[in-house]
């Protein structure tokens, strides 16, 4: 179906699903931005290579989709849950790759498609300075606070499978 490199060019765009209230934290203005991207232990998070899936309609599909597997597994598990998919932000793989921390830390962009063909990872790429190694916590805090800021504002999605509460 598929012709294309399987590698993902600086002028590619990616994708990042946008889940509400999880991505908001606590509420807090200073916790909020720090959701965006997490990194649990260090793992890399998702985004959408927008090569393999162009329409932003596509894109709001891959959301409600992820949305109802969610639901599904919080219902599993007997738990209410309110994580409602609310559209994306989106940049450019190279602006992603060109940012630096202030200890030089940045990240990758790799295509991944174990999740599907559409699937990319950002991942943290530490510095390769011998006199300051690996990543601290505060390096962490500063490149997701970047990553908050260099993707673009939210492109909005609702619709009428958006879950209000598990009965
Ligand atoms: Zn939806």
């Amino acid at each position: 179906m598929f012709d294309a490199p399987e590698k993902i060019e600086d002028s590619d765009m990616v994708s990042r699903l946008v889940f509400f209230p999880h991505m908001e934290g606590n509420g807090d203005d200073l916790i909020a931005p720090l959701m965006f991207f997490e990194f649990p232990q260090g793992q890399p998070e998702s985004v959408v290579w927008r090569q393999r899936c162009l329409q932003d309609s596509d894109v709001h599909a891959l959301g409600c989709a992820a949305e109802a597997k969610k639901w599904e597994e919080a219902k599993k598990r007997g738990r209410t849950l309110n994580d409602t998919y609310k559209g994306f932000r989106s940049a450019l793989a190279g602006v992603v790759r060109a940012c630096r921390s202030r200890r030089g830390h940045g990240f990758h962009v790799e295509y991944a498609p174990k999740e599907g063909v559409h699937h990319a990872e950002i991942s943290y790429a530490p510095n390769e300075n011998p006199a300051e190694p690996g990543l601290r916590q505060s390096d962490k805090q500063e490149l997701r606070l970047y990553l908050h800021r260099l993707f673009s504002p939210l492109s909005p999605h609702s619709c009428s499978s958006d879950p209000i509460a598990i009965p």
